[in-house]
């Protein structure tokens, strides 16, 4: 749908003074105005419509911009104007309550399908964090918490009051839960339609309240809540478990339960995303002869092969013996990155030995070795 030129919505010529603006958007305004036209949706569009117009062409430096370069020049560029999600009526009445002589300040909420009685209490968010071991994080787990929430009164069954017939019938708006009030305007005799404030649109009252939540419906108590945490989860994430949260007063919906995860240090390994870091320390003697070596995986130990003549730096990878991705796409690797342990102190037969090995040249790094450690470091790098 193409966007109406301004002035022709208004119907207003483009040389038409501010006076003559205004006096076209309010007869507009009246026209289109949703309770003069319940559940027409036409008629809705119309009078946002007009609303915007009215909001560029009244102000001289949109309008300026808007005769200049149309509605690119006034951020309304797009085919659907603000009218067509971006501005509610709440906006326009709270906007142009001048306009409207201030009489529709209180006015009710305008859903998609025109005036809704009444808002829907919803409960608070409820926020826990769970602590997860690395080797609950790679095979995912069930988790039973205790929360202290707001639940519905057993009592009153949420309700708010003692018994069946400890309620009223809202004397204010006769139990219909809101108000229609006709009143004189500078727009002529208007009618408004808001939430009943006596009963906040209920429609009843409650006359003896229920001794237990003290007519709020609701209670705190412990809840026991049951967690099914995915595999590869990690710190920070949060899942949100829907209607879990603390309940709403006097009947409503639940909010939700937000889980934080928690991870906790493993003593040994250290996370980088999907894979798992291992430092493995070998004697001096190991590296140089060779042998077998256990390292630490999340589920045992598991032993590896050390090459003779293993160099510092060298990265051993144990394929998939990291945590699966959250997202199901594959599981990471165990890195084995390899140090070599020298002694700080040394007894006189060992420094003896040690600088006899020094004195053979099979002890002195070769160029091409110098060359390979260079390259594998760039590699490494790049
Ligand atoms: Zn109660
Ligand atoms: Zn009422």
């Amino acid at each position: 749908m193409a966007k109406r030129d301004y002035y022709e919505i208004l119907e207003v010529a483009k040389s038409a003074s501010q006076e003559e603006i205004k006096k076209a958007y309010r007869k507009k305004a009246i026209q289109y105005h949703p309770d003069k036209n319940p559940g027409n949706k036409e008629a809705e569009e119309k009078f946002k419509e007009a609303a915007e117009a009215y909001e560029v062409l009244s102000n001289e430096e949109k309008r300026k911009r808007y005769d200049q370069f149309g509605h690119a020049g006034v951020g309304n560029g797009a085919s659907e104007g603000w009218g067509g999600g971006g501005m509610s009526m709440d906006d326009i009445f709270a906007q142009f309550g001048d306009i409207f002589g201030g009489h529709f300040s209180g006015f009710g909420r305008w859903s998609s399908g025109g005036f809704s009685q009444k808002t829907v209490n919803r409960g608070s968010d409820l926020r826990v964090k769970v602590k997860l071991t690395l080797k609950e994080i790679a095979t995912g787990i069930e988790k039973k918490i205790k929360v202290k929430k707001y639940v519905a009164c057993k009592h009153c069954k949420g309700t708010g009051a003692d018994g069946e017939n400890a309620f009223t019938t809202c004397s204010a708006c006769k139990g219909s839960g809101h108000i229609t009030r006709v009143s004189n305007t500078i727009l002529g005799q208007m009618q408004t339609t808001s939430v009943c404030q006596n009963c906040g649109g209920d429609g009843k009252i409650i006359t003896k309240k229920c001794p237990e939540c003290n007519g709020e419906g609701i209670v705190k108590d412990d809840d026991v809540i049951t967690i099914n945490i995915p595999s590869g989860v990690a710190e920070g994430m949060q899942l949100s478990l829907s209607g879990k949260g603390n309940a709403a007063r006097r009947g409503g919906i639940n909010g939700d339960l937000l889980v934080v995860i928690e991870e906790e240090p493993h003593p040994e390994l250290i996370r980088d995303e999907n894979d798992l870091i291992y430092n493995l320390l070998l004697s001096f003697p190991v590296a140089a002869i060779g042998g077998q070596v256990e390292v630490p995986t999340l589920d045992g130990k598991a032993k590896i092969k050390i090459e003779p003549g293993t160099q510092p730096g060298k990265i051993l990878r144990l394929r998939n013996k990291g945590l699966p991705s959250v997202n199901r796409y594959g599981t990471g690797d165990l890195l084995v990155n390899i140090s070599v342990y020298i002694p700080k102190e040394l007894t006189k037969e060992q420094k003896k030995v040690l600088e006899e090995m020094d004195a053979s040249s099979n002890f002195q790094p070769s160029k091409e070795v110098k060359d390979n450690l260079f390259n594998y470091y760039r590699n490494l790098n790049s």
